[in-house]
């Protein structure tokens, strides 16, 4: 079978191809299936965003296409960043270490700092159906960052139950129990039982 991971992201590209890799699957990034766009991500929810990515990519090619969206919600902020993540506060132009030094900022004094990290896949195919999976990270928004590992808002998480940082974790160790990892595991899933 045919898949397209509807991103450029090389990193995304190797993760999804070593989960992948014992399947019968082709997969190809965006690029490599000749789609030189990129999808305006106006939808509300995470799952939204990983539907309108997976979905272009599948009308313009007639193939199968998965596309994932993440973001850290913050409780104390009413779910912020949330789907603005990437963007939060300074736009694109703006580095990870900007973004979680503005985050912690906006932390400032604040005593309730769980948060998790959320990741949605979405996988579209030629006849109209749709795989959904969903996975969530527990934890606390620390007051300083600490370790060098991982990106974004890595240094200023904590997650639920470890005594690292999210930024101290190796990359397995974070895979382990990050929400990339629970969505993509689950997603794998149900793409076996097809
Ligand atoms: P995207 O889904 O790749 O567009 O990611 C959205 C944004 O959410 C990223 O740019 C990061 O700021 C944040 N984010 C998503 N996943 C993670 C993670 O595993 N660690 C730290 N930040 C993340």
């Amino acid at each position: 079978m045919k898949l397209i991971l509807a991103s450029n992201n090389a990193n995304k590209l190797k993760e999804f191809r070593s989960l992948t890799a014992d399947l019968d699957i082709e997969l190809l990034s965006q690029k490599e299936a000749g789609c030189d766009f990129e999808v305006e991500e106006n939808g509300t929810t995470f799952e939204e965003n990983a539907y309108l990515k997976a979905s272009a990519v599948t009308a313009a090619t007639g193939f199968a296409a998965v596309a994932d969206d993440s973001g850290l919600c913050v409780d104390a902020l009413n779910g912020e960043p949330g789907i603005y993540s990437a963007r939060y506060g300074l736009g694109h132009d703006a580095s990870d270490q900007d973004r979680y030094r503005y985050l912690l900022q906006k932390m400032e004094g604040v005593e309730n700092r769980s948060a998790r990290f959320v990741c949605c896949i979405c996988c579209t195919f030629p006849d109209g159906s749709v795989i959904r999976s969903r996975g969530e990270c527990e934890g606390e928004i620390l007051l300083s960052p600490k370790g060098r590992n991982g990106f974004g808002y890595d240094p200023v998480f904590h997650p639920l139950g470890l005594e690292k940082s999210m930024a101290e974790l190796s990359p397995e160790e974070k895979n382990a129990i990050s929400h990339r990892g629970k969505a993509l595991r689950a997603f794998i899933e149900e793409l076996k039982k097809l």
